[in-house]
């Protein structure tokens, strides 16, 4: 299957959105094993958008639309598709009762033109939005498919998850499937190579890295005509990555850092508090992110001055004094004030140099010490940060810790 994306909406062509829809897109198929052969960005102007649609079949079967759904008058994707496919369009009611549904959920009068979203071609398969009002649709003739998709990226993604991947799925003639692998730990020049010689000379399965801010992701992707057979060689090849770099792998579905740590600590029902200088919150904004954590964190201190050091934690001015805020005994004493307030099983800590300004020989900027007592066990890292800029350094940091506290637990 060949496909063209188009994106629809004049404030694309202004610049003033980012069409994050046709990246989504084109790495969703891509995944799918459906080569994209174009990407275009048109108005809301029917007669150009029926050029461009006209123009990618001659060499393609699938179009994928986003944008011009909606209800107002400059939505007209599904009028000019429904033309150039040969269908017309029919009040389809369940679209429609769904509609009137929403409206009556929010309280609000529904205006005439938002009926216009509950027409549907003919002979389309209809996709529901889960996530707004606008359906979309799926319509085949003569060879001809076209996918059409809302604008607005949380409607179109969940669409896609939902109704788009399965309906691909069931007409592509071979079965595509994958594993994101995630590592922390490793540099991406060195996991390449480390697995060099899988990577040259892969045909299928393929083998590639994608480096991410502090860390690295390894995907294994594989094409056979049935899935048992794509999904078999994608776990030889894991099987083969895990014997060389198995240990800086935390997910094997693309799950992050911080949800992979914070879902074991839930499991474990192993409590948690933090004390932050240089991340100033940014941990706990990480460990708050994740569904669920109430039942194990604590609490969280944002204590950046040398004062609050000591009027929270505890930690004595000698040690400040001695050994400076950034060092491996202020993290330990911040641990040790934390674990006596909070009563956490784990209380973490983590001072360090964010920069740009303030490194020296020394310690430089990116460097950073995360104390942590587990249950009574004390250990500190030292953590030094490729010093991209100031938010790498406190994002890296932060990923350090998640993985202190995945590592104590596994431990
Ligand atoms: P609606 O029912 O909200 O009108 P629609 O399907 O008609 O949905 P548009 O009106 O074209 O979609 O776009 C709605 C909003 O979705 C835009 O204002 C924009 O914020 C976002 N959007 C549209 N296209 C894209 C895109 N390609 N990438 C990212 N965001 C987009
Ligand atoms: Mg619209």
């Amino acid at each position: 299957m060949k496909a063209v994306i188009i994106s629809v909406g004049t404030e694309l062509l202004f610049g003033q959105t980012t069409d994050t829809n046709a990246v989504y897109l084109s790495q969703q198929l891509q995944l799918l094993g459906i080569d994209v052969m174009y990407r275009h960005t048109v108005g809301d102007n029917p007669a150009r958008f029926r050029q461009m649609l006209d123009l990618s079949y001659q060499d393609c079967d699938l179009v994928i639309t986003t944008g011009g759904l909606g209800p107002t008058q400059d939505d007209l994707t599904k009028e000019i598709v429904t033309e150039a496919l040969d269908d017309r369009l029919v009040l389809h009611a369940p679209s429609l009762e769904k509609i009137e549904g929403f409206f009556r959920q929010m309280k609000r009068p529904m205006t005439e033109n938002n009926k216009k979203q509950a027409y549907m071609p003919s002979k389309a398969v209809i996709l529901e939005n889960a996530q707004g009002t606008a359906p979309g649709f799926a319509l085949e003739s003569g060879g001809r498919t076209a996918i059409c998709l809302p604008g607005p990226p949380r409607e179109m993604t969940a669409m896609f998850v939902s109704g788009v991947r399965p309906y691909l799925e069931t007409r592509t003639e071979s079965a595509m499937y994958y594993k994101m692998l995630r590592t922390f730990g490793i540099g991406e020049s060195a996991l390449e190579t480390v697995l060099q010689d899988l990577i040259d000379g892969q045909t299928d399965p393929t083998l590639a890295t994608y480096a991410k801010e502090g860390e690295c992701s390894l995907r294994i992707a594989s094409k056979r005509p049935a899935r048992a057979e794509a999904e078999q060689a994608v776990a030889e090849m894991l099987a083969k990555v895990k014997v060389r770099v198995g240990e800086f792998i935390y997910s094997e579905d693309d799950t992050d850092l911080a949800t992979v740590a914070g879902r074991k600590l839930i499991e474990s029902g192993i409590s948690i508090s933090c004390a932050e200088s240089c991340t100033g919150g940014l941990f706990a904004a990480g460990l708050t992110g994740i569904p669920g954590i109430s039942t194990v964190f604590g609490r969280g201190f944002v204590t950046y001055s040398n004062a609050s050091k000591t009027e929270e934690l505890g930690v004595s001015a000698e040690i400040l004094e001695r050994h400076g805020a950034v060092s491996e005994e202020t993290a330990l004493a911040m641990a040790r004030g934390l674990q006596k307030r909070s009563g956490s099983r784990i209380a973490i800590s983590v001072t360090g140099i964010a920069g740009p300004e303030g490194g020296t020989p020394e310690k430089p900027v990116g460097l950073a010490y995360i104390g942590c007592i587990f249950d009574g066990k004390e250990v500190c890292k030292r953590v030094m940060s490729r010093n991209v800029n100031r938010n790498w350094n406190r994002n890296h940091t932060v990923l350090s810790m998640f993985a202190v506290i995945r590592g104590l637990i596994e431990a």
